[in-house]
């Protein structure tokens, strides 16, 4: 998102773009790994070092209220987040956590249409998807364990 625009999105979530959400922000968008608010902490905190986890906490919250971001998974109880809000799905290992993303964008609208026609006038805002199973490093490592035994 370009300044100006998140100038305005961060307005009407009724929050002052001060340069320590700008910076969780701009971290959160620039990943792709679906971090947690502590991993996200830990990134931000070498350029902010006043930062807090609380700040941390609070301007995801805040963010995702928003619209800004999403939650897209909980693992082993800890939110995880994307700063991705075009539609697409995601893949969670079960094993190790890993969450990518998944081109879905024609299923996913597909769903939509689906949820639209269901019950006429449903104002459908996000379609979410989550596929799970194990990662191909985790299948891997499975698999040869399972030979060794
Ligand atoms: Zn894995
Ligand atoms: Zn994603």
């Amino acid at each position: 998102m370009r300044k100006a625009a998140l100038h305005a999105a961060f307005h009407r979530a009724g929050m002052r773009l001060t340069r320590q959400r700008l910076a969780i922000y701009r971290e959160l968008e620039s990943r792709c790994d679906h971090p947690d608010v502590e991993h996200l902490f830990k990134a931000v905190k070498p350029r902010i070092p006043q930062i807090s986890l609380f700040t941390v906490y609070r301007t995801v919250n805040a963010l995702e209220l928003a619209g800004m971001v999403w939650r897209v998974a909980t693992w082993k109880g800890h939110a995880r987040y994307d700063g991705a809000v075009e539609t697409h799905a995601h893949f969670l290992c079960e094993t190790c956590g890993k969450i990518d993303d998944v081109d879905t964008q024609g299923a996913c609208h597909g769903l939509q249409e689906q949820a639209r026609g269901c019950v006429p006038g449903n104002d459908v805002r996000r379609v979410d998807v989550m596929i799970s199973g194990a990662c191909a490093a985790c299948a891997a490592a499975r698999e040869s364990a399972a030979q060794q035994a």
